[in-house]
């Protein structure tokens, strides 16, 4: 059902959001019985764009204060903002990778507040009619199953300058550079039911956006950030009263201000008293959530059509361009994954999750055994990258050597335990060496000559006669053996011949 709120603006009624079924794995304990957690994002993304979303003032980090102000940003009298076609292009880019419907007609709105780095006194947005309508993510969890949210709208903004309070202790500074710069806000219905669930779908919405280009995904410069929508109901009951945590930038503070939020509100529920709407923000120091406006006085936007901005209507051979223009997006690269090179969901979705990962695995496994090549790629090479907080674009190894070693592999020449000590020389070399050559300097080529291992394994039965005697009642003992002929030959003789010629002289 909806409910028109305005002639041509309609939204959906909350209660009738609620299409999840809850998952009983998922309540939280409280004292007086289980609780259901109910979240909703809205997400402020930067859009990727040389110049801003009404002016053509350079966007980028890094210069000096208010040196990318035009006079429109200013709000100067007399100034008129003038569309930027890029940007909408990336919005309805971004709109087609989160499946959703793209309004042909859409319309610019002012929301009037008073703000120092908000010089025109009100922000250009898009209430009534946004560029984007309901779309939907696909989220994966580490468990392997997944679960889909819904995408409400997505609308084009400007952003505000920044005041800074901490350079002087009796002026605050301003500065413009961010001010009008094109923000995407995407708004997901109601369909997040735990802190771990937020952060994944974050992930999955930051992935989606950077393998786009239509956002550069730098939570830490503030390019991307959430204001958390939280709830809590029993069980079956109808969604509870709301507090929104605003502007939430990383996926850590994510997680800790939805379980504090959802614990205050359990604690006031549990003692009988009632969740009042309001504005929430997080505490990263003290790990909590505080007030910080209640919906009574909340601000009044006055919202109303710019009258300086005509309607944006855009045709669909354009949005038909965009879509054909369309990179290969994070789920449909998951699934080519698992068909072409025959990777487990998981693997998959560790190599996709970043399009340098991908692109650093599809060139090392060009002609290899595609599932062994992820292996090494995601359990050794992201594992020890990881360790030092880096990502593979990082890595000292370049994708050809981990073909190299997987090669050495497949062809015998090492085992896969002695590949290990080869790669730890490879992360050494920072691929000056190649595997190859490494295995030839170090001496770690697998002993496949018969006579050389038949004298080890003779040396061993010949030393341990009564060991020997037992493997043809117990053929398990038969491990040891093939352990210590190893051993002997430090690792290199080949298992298959150790087993085989093992078997014939103990006659197992
Ligand atoms: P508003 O316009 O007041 O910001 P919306 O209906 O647009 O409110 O919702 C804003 C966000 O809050 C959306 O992400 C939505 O999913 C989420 N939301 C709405 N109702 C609830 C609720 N009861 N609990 C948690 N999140 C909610
Ligand atoms: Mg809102």
């Amino acid at each position: 059902m909806a409910e028109p709120i305005l002639s041509g603006y309609t939204r959906s009624m909350t209660n009738d959001l609620d299409i999840r079924p809850a998952d009983p794995a998922k309540f939280i304990k409280g004292r007086t019985g289980q609780w259901e957690l109910i979240i909703g994002l809205e997400v402020h993304a930067q859009v990727a764009s040389n110049t801003k979303l009404f002016s053509g003032a350079r966007v980028g980090f890094g210069a000096g204060p208010n040196e990318q102000v035009s006079l429109v940003d200013a709000a100067m009298p007399g100034m008129l903002p003038v569309l930027n076609r890029y940007c909408v292009e990336q919005a309805v880019k971004t709109g087609l990778g989160l499946k959703a419907q793209i309004n042909r007609y859409s319309r610019f709105d002012r929301k009037n507040y008073f703000y120092p780095d908000l010089p025109q006194g009100y922000q250009i947005s898009q209430l009534f009619h946004p560029i984007v309508g309901e779309g939907e993510v696909l989220v994966e969890k580490d468990d392997g199953s997944s679960f889909t949210v819904r995408i409400e709208r997505l609308h084009l903004e400007q952003d505000a300058g920044k005041s800074i309070h901490d350079l002087d202790p009796n002026a605050t500074y301003v500065d413009l550079n961010r001010a009008g710069t094109a923000l995407m806000e995407i708004v997901s219905k109601p369909d997040i039911r735990s802190s771990d669930e937020a952060v994944a779908y974050f992930k999955k919405l930051r992935t989606i956006l950077v393998y786009l280009g239509t956002c550069d995904g730098d939570m830490e410069k503030g390019n991307m950030r959430a204001d958390c929508n939280v709830s809590v109901r029993r069980p079956g009951e109808p969604f509870g009263t709301r507090c929104e945590i605003k502007n939430v930038n990383s996926f850590r503070f994510m997680q800790q201000a939805i379980e504090y939020e959802a614990r205050r509100q359990i604690e006031i529920l549990e003692d009988g008293g009632r969740i009042e709407q309001e504005t929430r923000l997080f505490d990263a120091n003290k790990g909590e959530t505080r007030s910080m406006r209640s919906k009574e006085e909340a601000h009044d936007y006055r919202y109303f059509p710019d009258p300086d901005l005509l309607p944006l209507e855009i045709e669909e051979a354009w949005i038909e361009d965009i879509r054909r223009s369309l990179i290969e997006l994070p789920d449909d690269k998951k699934a080519r994954f698992m068909s072409q090179y025959g990777l487990s969901s998981y693997d998959a979705g560790v190599l996709i999750s970043d399009q340098a990962r991908a692109d650093y695995f599809e060139q090392a496994a060009k002609g290899r055994d595609a599932k062994l090549v992820a292996n090494w790629v995601t359990n050794e090479l992201l594992a020890r990258l990881a360790k030092d907080d880096h990502e593979i674009g990082d890595s000292p190894i370049p994708p050809a050597h981990i073909a190299g070693l997987v090669e050495l592999i497949e062809t015998q020449v090492i085992s896969s335990k002695i590949a290990k000590t080869v790669f730890e020389h490879m992360w050494d070399e920072k691929g000056i060496l190649t595997p190859a050559e490494i295995v030839e300097k170090h001496g770690l080529k697998q002993v496949t000559d018969t006579g050389a291992i038949e004298k080890a394994v003779d040396d061993i039965i010949a030393a341990n006669p009564d060991k020997a005697a037992e493997v043809a009642a117990k053929p398990q003992a038969l491990g040891w053996f093939v352990g210590q002929v190893m051993k002997a030959t430090q690792g290199k003789a080949n298992p298959a011949t150790v087993n085989d010629l093992l078997k014939k002289k103990l006659g197992v």
